[in-house]
């Protein structure tokens, strides 16, 4: 009979045994699967509780800022009670732990000399046993798990220690990925605040600019049509400031309204060539200020587009503005338009100082600047590209760079012939 009692208990022992295997599989699933802290944390808490039968467990983790281990999750802890609950290094069963990187099983907690009495006082508690081990991530302990007094009258077990070490390894890369995924939220959350905030003085610097601005254009135009001599170039230069003001607004304004959807396309059917002829007849004066030669290859007959004139206009100058800014004198700049594949193709390109490789996308982000801002030989702000950009993808055509440092670079775009594709076709 004591033998057949004796095997009963074996069998039920591993019986207990792989169920809580089991559990602890499913659980690691689990923990792997959710990146989310609070969440995770009270899953941690509920499985070690219901796994080795005890009336609670806590988890520690290590306050870089105080040096001190705080309860970031425990049954009998209110939530806003956790954060202001800390545990020193020193003199606490947890700081020993957490220093020595070693589990610890203690069945008389009350006699213990490492014990931290005051937790057990602030909560009003009564900590009799106490397992804990530690939380170890990346060659790091991070923490401490603890699971404190058996129910029933039971003792703590080195069955129950095993339980806790092998959930304490998958806790802890869990708990380590949890943060950094918050981390990396938080990050991501203040720099969305800052582009909103950036994007919303924009909005209103522009807006503030502009009257001030229209007036010192109107008045200059009309002071400049009756002065003469020394005054009339003087009021040249003040003109063209405050033109290049009035651009670099209305770059800030554009850049605007595309990131917020506002912008909408204006279509009419004209040709490509004329456009493209009209941008380079502006830039022509200052290329040759610059002695820098310009040339065009345009297809025949004049490539016919549907699109919109202005904001074609735009894109073409912002590439022609940055090729003659980045091309240094006895320079050539040059544009090509073809038809491809029913869709426009235009080059824009120059034998300037060219563009790094691992910047050819990046000279697209607003306020992008291949020179950092403070020592840049370039003025500009850095939205022409991004501004082009918006223009082109909102036509549903592509803009991207080629180009080699010292050489030259070159800017391509194609748009679609018609916005309507269909239309072509139809009789
Ligand atoms: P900005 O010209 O006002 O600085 P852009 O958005 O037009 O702003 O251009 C972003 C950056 O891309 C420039 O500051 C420059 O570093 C680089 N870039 C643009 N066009 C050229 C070019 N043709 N050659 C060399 N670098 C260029």
């Amino acid at each position: 009979m004591e033998v057949e009692e004796a095997l009963r208990q074996r069998i039920e022992g591993m019986e207990q045994r792989i169920s809580n295997l089991e559990r602890l599989v499913r659980v690691s699933l689990m923990l792997n699967s959710t990146l989310s802290l609070e969440p995770l944390l009270e899953t941690i808490i509920q499985v070690i509780t219901e796994l080795t039968d005890t009336e609670d467990c806590s988890i520690l983790l290590f306050d870089e800022k105080t040096g001190e281990l705080r309860f970031r999750a425990a049954r009998r802890m209110r939530r806003e009670e956790l954060e202001h609950i800390s545990v020193p290094l020193d003199n606490s069963i947890a700081g020993w732990i957490f220093r020595e990187n070693k589990p610890l099983l203690i069945r008389d907690a009350q006699r213990d000399d490492r014990f931290y009495q005051a937790v057990d006082e602030k909560l009003n508690f009564r900590t009799r046993s106490i397992i804990g081990v530690p939380l170890q991530a990346r060659g790091q302990v991070i923490g401490v798990l603890e699971a404190i007094n058996k129910r029933g009258g039971k003792e703590l077990s080195w069955e129950d220690v095993n339980i806790m070490t092998t959930l304490a390894a998958q806790a802890a890369i869990a708990i380590e990925n949890a943060r950094l995924m918050e981390e990396l939220q938080k990050a991501y959350d203040k720099l969305h605040e800052l582009d909103r905030l950036k994007s919303d003085f924009i909005s209103i610097a522009a807006h503030e600019l502009r009257t001030p601005l229209s007036l010192i254009l109107g008045y200059a135009s009309f002071l400049r049509t009756s002065a003469t001599g020394q005054a009339s170039e003087q009021l040249d230069i003040v003109l063209q400031s405050a033109m290049r003001l009035n651009s670099l607004i209305g770059d800030m304004v554009n850049l605007r309204h595309i990131q917020t959807g506002e912008v909408q396309l204006e279509l009419e059917t004209f040709s490509l060539n004329d456009l493209v002829r009209s941008c380079i007849q502006e830039f022509l004066s200052l290329a040759s200020a610059k002695q820098q030669t310009m040339g065009v290859n345009l297809p025949s007959p004049p490539l016919m587009i549907e699109a919109d004139r202005q904001k074609l206009h735009l894109v073409l100058g912002n590439l022609l503005s940055n090729a003659v800014k980045f091309t240094p004198a006895g320079g050539r700049i040059e544009v090509l338009v073809c038809e491809h594949d029913e869709k426009a193709w235009v080059c824009v390109r120059d034998t300037g100082i060219g563009i790094p490789r691992k910047e050819w996308e990046r000279v697209f982000d607003r306020f992008y600047q291949v020179e950092p801002s403070l020592s840049r030989r370039y003025e500009g702000m850095g939205l022409g590209l991004s501004i082009a950009k918006g223009m082109v993808e909102l036509h549903g055509g592509r803009i991207w760079v080629e180009s080699e440092v010292g050489k030259g670079s070159n800017f391509i775009f194609h748009l679609p012939l018609s916005q309507t594709p269909h239309s072509g076709e139809e009789p």
